[in-house]
């Protein structure tokens, strides 16, 4: 829906893939800030940024998490970059259903990079912090744009376990839910 147009902060990370060194510490971190309590436990699976590694071509490619994508695209890339070959859907950012890639690995939930939203906000993102390389950059911006309204996180994570399970299973589940909480 459109609205006024208002000011807001663009947040990016530029990501300088000469650099990287594929030690993984950006994933460590975005697991552990994410997990509930936060630091209590990593686990690169759960990160929002997966970082594409090939130690015999010497291919590191950090790639965050977008968004979540019902049905996978029917074509594919394949990119060459200075001799290196990449795999297909190498630096596609989707949770989609063609890979593990950018999902919960126990729920199947889709994972998207927040930029670590948090109170208080945070002067830099985990990831930024912690890669001792300088590959990845924090960049902010002001732009002026529409209004918009924004899809909750609660209403994607509801929308993937419809699309996965069916919808009437989803509210069978919380209409069961629901009668145990009242009695
Ligand atoms: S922390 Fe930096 S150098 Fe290490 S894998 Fe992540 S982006 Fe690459
Ligand atoms: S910005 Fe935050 S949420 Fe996004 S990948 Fe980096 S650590 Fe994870």
């Amino acid at each position: 829906m459109k609205g006024e147009k208002k000011k807001k902060i663009i947040k990016s990370i530029r990501i300088d893939v000469d650099k990287c060194n594929g030690c993984r510490a950006c994933e460590v971190i975005c697991s552990s800030f994410h997990s509930n309590p936060k630091y209590s436990s990593n686990n690169p699976a759960r990160s929002r940024i997966r970082v594409i590694r090939d130690l015999i071509a010497d291919i590191f490619v950090p790639v965050y998490a977008g968004e979540y994508t019902v049905a996978e695209c029917a074509g594919r890339d394949k990119y060459t970059i200075d001799g290196k070959e990449y795999n297909e859907c190498a630096f596609c950012r989707a949770s989609c259903p063609s890979r593990d890639l950018f999902k919960e690995p126990d729920s199947g939930l889709p994972l998207k990079c927040d930029m670590c939203e948090s109170d208080p906000t945070l002067k830099m993102p985990m990831c930024v912090q912690w890669c001792l390389n300088d590959a990845l950059i924090f960049e902010e911006r002001e732009v002026e744009v529409e209004e918009e309204e924004k899809q909750e996180e609660l209403e994607l994570g509801l929308e993937s376990l419809a699309n996965k399970y069916g919808l009437n299973k989803i509210e069978d589940i919380i209409a069961r839910m629901s009668q145990s909480k009242k009695g």
